[in-house]
């Protein structure tokens, strides 16, 4: 009998190493699961699911008896997990695992901005360095001051990359840390008045919505810099899109937007934003790795053992 259903864009390596350890039946996303007769419904206990679109009610509905609904990715804002914890269904994610790749794109991001280097490399290939001469100076990253918005798994991974920048660091969190040198603000607009680079990196979900608010960026100032590796529903994006427009702010480092990848259309004329297509964790070696924590929840669970990272 059937046990898993892996739900998701998986790749060829995961879907072998799902097809080895599991034998699920794979679907390309939720809204498929309608098209599986209700006795194969029936016979699934495990979901191996994969994607940034909504898991709720309906699709527990269509699956009466699974009991864990392993997410890959830390963030499983895709999921109602109130609605699984109700029906008893375990939920899991994969943490730590991705702290590393997605804090060095978020340093990157900030680099990049602060350094110019999409214009500067543009500059270069277009001919104008050697035509025109040198690219104009830009703003000094070492030393500045940072805010991390969320000092989570990941925004403590930054925070110790920026430290490393010799960067003055402040943060907020829903509580102070344990965090000698660092400046904890209980309010993000005294967040955003105290650093010249803001880098978000809560949770999404309906909690955080726009926690980066219109009067967070418009603290940020016309010489501050938004990175947000977070979710894009973290930030008020038509407040940060106005700002950006105007100038009043300097620019944003973006790996994550509120309706990718179908961004709006006003991030592509705006020459103060780097772009990057939510790759935080897309590297080889993460990935590889989030697969596999997430195989091991699933046979975890397959094997009545305690799953290895739940969330509810
Ligand atoms: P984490 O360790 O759980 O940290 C999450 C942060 O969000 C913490 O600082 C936490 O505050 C804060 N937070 C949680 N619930 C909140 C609420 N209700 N209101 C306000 N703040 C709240 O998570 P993580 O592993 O660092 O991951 C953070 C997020 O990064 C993920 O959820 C995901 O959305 C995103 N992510 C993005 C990529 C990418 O490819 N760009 C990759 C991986 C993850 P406290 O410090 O007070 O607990």
């Amino acid at each position: 009998m059937t046990k898993a259903l892996a739900i998701g864009p998986y790749n060829e390596d995961e879907k072998q190493a799902l097809t080895r350890d599991l034998a699920p039946i794979f679907l390309d996303g939720s809204k498929d699961i309608a098209n599986l007769d209700a006795d194969t419904r029936a016979t699934f206990t495990a979901v191996a699911y994969k994607g940034h679109h909504g898991f709720g009610a309906a699709e527990m509905d269509l699956l009466p008896n699974i009991g864990v609904i392993a997410n890959y990715g830390v963030g499983y804002d895709s999921i109602d997990v109130s609605e699984a914890t109700q029906r008893g269904i375990g939920v899991t994610n994969t943490p730590d695992v991705l702290n590393d790749d997605v804090a060095d794109l978020a340093v990157a991001l900030l680099i990049m901005q602060g350094r110019e280097m999409e214009h500067a490399s543009a500059w270069a290939r277009s001919g104008k360095w050697a035509n025109e001469g040198e690219y104009r100076l830009n703003r000094k990253v070492s030393g500045a001051r940072a805010g991390i918005v969320g000092l989570g798994r990941i925004g403590r991974e930054i925070a110790d990359r920026l430290a490393a920048f010799k960067m003055d660091i402040h943060y907020w969190s829903r509580s102070e840390k344990e965090t000698p040198g660092w400046t904890y603000h209980a309010d993000p607009v005294s967040l955003a008045e105290a650093v010249d680079y803001l880098i978000v990196s809560l949770v999404g979900g309906p909690e955080t919505e726009k926690f980066v608010s219109k009067d967070v960026i418009a603290a940020l100032g016309e010489r501050g810099i938004l990175v947000n590796i977070s979710r894009g529903s973290t930030v008020d994006e038509a407040a940060l899109l106005d700002a950006l427009e105007i100038g009043a702010i300097a620019g944003a480092g973006l790996d994550v937007f509120r309706n990718e990848p179908k961004i709006d259309p006003r991030f592509y004329d705006l020459p103060n934003v780097v772009i990057q297509p939510h790759q935080g964790s897309g590297t080889v070696e993460t990935r590889a790795a989030m697969a596999k924590l997430q195989r091991d929840n699933l046979l975890a669970f397959l094997a009545g053992e305690e799953l290895l990272t739940r969330v509810n």
